[in-house]
């Protein structure tokens, strides 16, 4: 059965081409009726944190990607690849290179007045280790084959063709006995029972590497899948401002995880012409070999608009809740969420069919609501205020008996606000605005009518008081 994993390395937070990395593997392995398992590429001591541990796994569970079984550790793997560097030494796939750090500096000037690559140019490969200057601690290199080709049939990159030639012998264990990135890889995925990686094309020199370390071993070659990168919208390679941004970062600007699993999905991956997808279809329909080839573009624009859709399709309900799980992710929402009692819930729900109407993001959301947490008397925006002093405090002047005289539900507030409008040729847009002002101290909000039935009677009332002081 299908076996795929992550395998980010914690070094910071789990970034959006990583979120993209890990969807896939997930989709694939479900699809499949298969596993997704965990690892954590954590042997760089230095660079790996607890902190980024837990950031990279918040940021899975947050996007709603589970693994099975616990994380793995590469760095507690350590000894069963050192293990499998000695096989390799005894098979004779390995050799120890005595090389001294001046005999590698000066390979590399040699191969960059030459203007080539730097390679390491085998001296130890054929040579007698009984001729060993003494005290040097030797790494071990991999005995990699000079002749002929390395051909890995990609899912998305299709047959790619490495000449034996160009690829060097690589140290797979330090002189410090540590080993190094391939060989860790192809040891943890072989011994996780790894059937298929799919990770980012910049490892797809790296899968070559891999490739011939599994031959010599004589263990079963992974199908692979390079995923193309994802660029900005420009076609250039992804900045910050376009997106380069941690899955936490999402998070916090309001996007809802079905919208960001639906979104990245299609980075790359697609199905038809299908754009907007429940995660059950994507699910359904993933296959490897409809991964496209050419770097997909990442766009705010798309991203927003595809959340404002889920937004709009999520039960009043359950986007309460996304909302409430959301606010200690963002610049003031802990305070907010501080004030949400039972009362509170009670009137965020009533307004959130007109708050979601308009909202593109949960920030959005939060926004629009923030009339509901006002305390009287409101400070009003600039351009509330300067609504009021155009004409909006005769408007309210004249409109306030009118509401105090008005039986208090939408049906006949709305009436009474039409009717007053018609009897004093008022357009009814007059009216709305210097209402809006009073009510929410700004000049947006949901609409009109569903403000002044979610605020009630007598807070309605005493706002528009206030504004008339
Ligand atoms: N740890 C690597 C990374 O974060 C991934 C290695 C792999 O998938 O083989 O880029």
């Amino acid at each position: 059965s299908v076996i795929t994993r992550f395998a980010p390395s914690p070094t910071g937070f789990l970034h959006i081409g990583g979120g993209r990395t890990a969807l896939f593997n997930w989709a694939y392995a479900k699809n499949r009726g298969g596993k997704m398992l965990l690892r954590i590429e954590d042997t760089d001591r230095e660079r790996s944190t607890p902190e980024a541990v837990d950031a990279i796994l918040d940021g899975l569970t947050w996007l709603g990607l589970d693994w099975d079984g616990e994380a793995v550790s590469q760095y507690a793997r350590a000894s069963r690849h050192r293990e499998v560097a000695e096989i390799l030494l005894a098979k004779g796939h390995a050799y120890r290179c005595y090389c001294s750090p001046e005999e590698l500096q000066a390979m590399r000037e040699k191969a960059e007045a030459e203007k080539r690559p730097v390679r390491y140019d085998g001296t130890w490969r054929d040579r007698d280790p009984a001729t060993a200057p003494a005290g040097v601690k030797p790494v071990i290199r991999f005995k990699s084959p000079q002749q002929g080709e390395t051909v890995i049939e990609d899912h998305a990159q299709g047959r790619v063709v490495f000449q034996n030639k160009e690829l060097d012998d690589l140290i797979i264990l330090r002189s410090d006995g540590n080993p190094t990135y391939n060989l860790s890889v192809v040891v943890d995925d072989h011994d996780m029972g790894v059937t298929h990686i799919i990770r980012g094309v910049d490892h797809l020199t790296n899968a070559a590497r891999q490739t011939q370390i599994y031959k010599a071993m004589g263990w079963h070659v992974p199908e692979m899948t390079h995923v193309p990168l994802i660029h900005g919208p420009d076609g250039a390679k992804l900045s910050k401002r376009h997106g380069a941004l941690g899955v936490e970062a999402y998070r916090a600007m309001g996007y809802l995880p079905a919208a960001m699993r639906n979104y990245l999905a299609r980075l790359g991956w697609s199905h038809g012409d299908d754009e907007i997808f429940s995660t059950e279809q994507m699910v359904d329909w993933f296959g490897l070999d409809a991964i496209g080839k050419s770097p997909s573009r990442f766009d705010f624009v798309k991203l927003e608009n595809l959340n404002g859709h889920y937004m709009r399709g999520t039960p009043d309900a359950e986007l309460l809740a996304a909302f409430i799980t959301f606010l200690p992710h963002v610049a003031g929402g802990p305070e907010m969420l501080g004030r949400i009692d039972a009362g509170m819930k009670a009137k965020l729900l009533r307004a959130m069919p007109g708050l979601k109407e308009r909202a593109k993001t949960l920030v959005d959301l939060m926004k629009s609501a923030q009339f509901l947490f006002a305390e009287r008397p409101l400070t009003l925006d600039d351009k509330a205020r300067q609504i009021m002093a155009d004409g909006g405090v005769a408007a309210l002047t004249a409109l306030l008996p009118v509401l105090e005289a008005t039986e208090w539900n939408v049906q006949s507030v709305e009436a009474a606000v039409k009717a007053h409008a018609e009897a004093t040729g008022a357009k009814l847009g007059k009216l709305a605005q210097p209402l809006r002002a009073a009510l929410t101290g700004t000049s947006t909000s949901p609409g009109i009518f569903d403000v002044l039935d979610v605020l009630g009677r007598a807070e309605s009332l005493n706002r528009i008081a206030d504004a008339l002081k």
